[in-house]
């Protein structure tokens, strides 16, 4: 079982803000190693992909054009217990709710634009780190 990896991307409005670097510096701070990582612009249809799993919600739409509005950092991260202890990092949905210091209390401009993804499960961090990343792509 992938117990110890998760998967991220840091979003188009943390990209235009020029907060990769500051991100990826709490994502270290946090005990996290990068195996794989990638700079890339989503399509539509690969955004709609990513996100099929939310196609039955409201903002599904808005969702899938500001996914693929700009470009947005994928990786994959490796920790005990990364599922859980990514999701603590990264704060609420809504950054509104997010605690202090969390990467989308300091970096997320709305639920919508909230500045990061991370996984909710060892199995869709395994299918999420699949869609982007072959094996020879990971380290
Ligand atoms: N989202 C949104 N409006 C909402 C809830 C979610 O625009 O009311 C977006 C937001 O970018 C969020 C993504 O849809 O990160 C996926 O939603 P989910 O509930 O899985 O939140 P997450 O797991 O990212 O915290
Ligand atoms: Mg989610």
């Amino acid at each position: 079982m992938a117990t110890n990896i998760t998967f991220t991307m840091i979003k188009p409005d943390a990209v235009e803000a020029n907060n990769i670097g500051p991100i990826l510096a709490k994502i270290n701070e946090g005990g996290f190693r990068i195996v794989a990582m990638k700079y890339l612009r989503l399509t539509k249809e690969q955004a709609g992909e990513f996100y099929a799993v939310h196609s039955a919600r409201p903002f599904y739409g808005e969702l899938v054009e500001y996914m693929s509005s700009g470009p947005i950092v994928a990786a994959v991260l490796s920790k005990d217990n990364a599922v859980n202890d990514y999701r603590t990092l990264i704060g609420a949905t809504d950054p509104a709710k997010a605690e202090k210091g969390t990467i989308r209390n300091l970096f997320a401009k709305s639920i919508a634009a909230n500045a990061v993804h991370g996984s909710d499960s060892d199995e869709n961090a395994a299918i999420e780190a699949d869609f982007f990343f072959s094996k020879l792509e990971r380290f």
